[in-house]
């Protein structure tokens, strides 16, 4: 293929709730649910992505639908691996004249165990890869949002997924400090579901409870409370009934999930070496991955560490541009397996 072969390297993001892929020279181009519907009696993948998500609480006796990561680690095999393939051929889609199989980094929690990461490498290998770098995902997420990782001066990077939240403190090209809570987005939902079963009787699904949090869903104080009607199913008459709920309430649903999440941060702060410290009261507190996008929990963040906090740009995407910016150090990964995302210098 000669001056023609273009590298086709990429970065995935393999996350509980969204999974997304970085081509080399592209950027994103595949964002999609983490989510997959079979049918139980062929075996059959019926829909990846999108499409399955749709399908969820609404599928028929024969169809299934799965979410096969969980709590940032993958909890179903074979279905992760079906889904990563679908999605690298989607990714490279345009790319069917280069038969060359692509090198792939993909992100991993810090608090994972070998047997785990090995999971994730081999299911990245069945699903098309040549070879499989595992990179920190606290690292990635730090990469993506532009922190200077590789300085010698304390970046805190705070990604709050949909099972996870990962909170570290990186210098010089290594995670100095973490913690990796299984709190995050989607502990917020099952609040929201507990907490209007509990008042109001009244069952509503998965879905429902997600929009519920990113419409009216606040972190702390409600300053100005507004109304939402919510449609489920009465639990006493069976029957569908709509109820009115307020921001408030549903900040008070929420108001232990942010309490855990704001605790792992004070917890890995009280880690953290004075000198790394000192440069994070600096530089600032950076939030990413989707629940970073509930309102007001920067301030809340703020309020609670007294350290300046910051959203970065693009919160569902800063760990797959941090994996497909990280791509530029695959030698490095290749030289040392693992985890350390120490760069290739000596
Ligand atoms: P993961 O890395 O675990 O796949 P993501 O970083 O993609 O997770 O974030 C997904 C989580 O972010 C979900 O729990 C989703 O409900 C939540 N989320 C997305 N947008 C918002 C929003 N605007 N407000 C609150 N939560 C949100
Ligand atoms: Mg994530």
């Amino acid at each position: 293929m000669g001056r023609f072969s273009f590298s086709q390297d990429l970065g995935i993001d393999l996350g509980t709730a969204n999974t997304l892929v970085f081509v080399k020279g592209k950027g994103v181009v595949v964002s999609e649910p983490s989510v997959v519907a079979r049918n139980i009696q062929t075996g059959d993948i019926e829909a990846v992505g999108n499409s399955a998500r749709n399908m969820i609480g609404r599928t028929p006796g024969n169809i299934t639908v799965i979410r096969p990561m969980k709590d940032g680690v993958i909890a179903d095999y074979d279905t992760t691996a079906v889904m990563m393939r679908y999605y690298i051929k989607k990714a490279m889609r345009n790319r069917s004249f280069l038969a060359k199989k692509p090198d792939v980094m993909i992100c991993v929690p810090t608090g994972i165990t070998m047997v785990e990461e090995r999971a994730v490498i081999d299911a990245t290998k069945q699903a098309g890869a040549k070879d499989a770098f595992p990179i920190s995902e606290p690292f990635a997420a730090a990469i993506g949002a532009g922190l200077p990782v590789w300085e010698p001066t304390g970046s805190m990077i705070v990604d709050i997924g949909g099972g996870t939240t990962e909170v570290a403190v990186i210098s010089l090209g290594g995670v100095v400090t973490s913690r990796s809570v299984r709190t995050a987005g989607d502990n917020m939902d099952e609040a929201i579901i507990h907490y209007i079963r509990k008042h109001y009787n009244l069952m509503i699904g998965e879905r429902s409870a997600e929009s519920i949090k990113m419409d009216v869903g606040v972190a702390g104080e409600v300053k100005e409370d507004v109304d939402m009607d919510i449609r489920g199913r009465d639990l006493l008459t069976g029957l569908p009934k709509t109820i009115t709920i307020t921001a408030k309430e549903i900040a008070k649903a929420l108001e232990d999930t942010v309490l855990s999440i704001v605790e792992a941060v004070k917890n890995t702060l009280e880690k953290t070496p004075p000198e790394l410290a000192a440069d994070i009261m600096d530089r600032g507190i950076v939030l990413s991955g989707g629940g970073s996008l509930l309102k007001n929990f920067d301030q809340v963040i703020s309020d609670e560490t007294k350290m300046p906090v910051f959203v970065t740009e693009d919160p569902l995407e800063s760990v797959a541009i941090g994996t497909g910016k990280s791509l530029e150090y695959i030698q490095h990964f290749r030289s040392h397996p693992g985890v350390s995302a120490r760069p290739f210098v000596n």
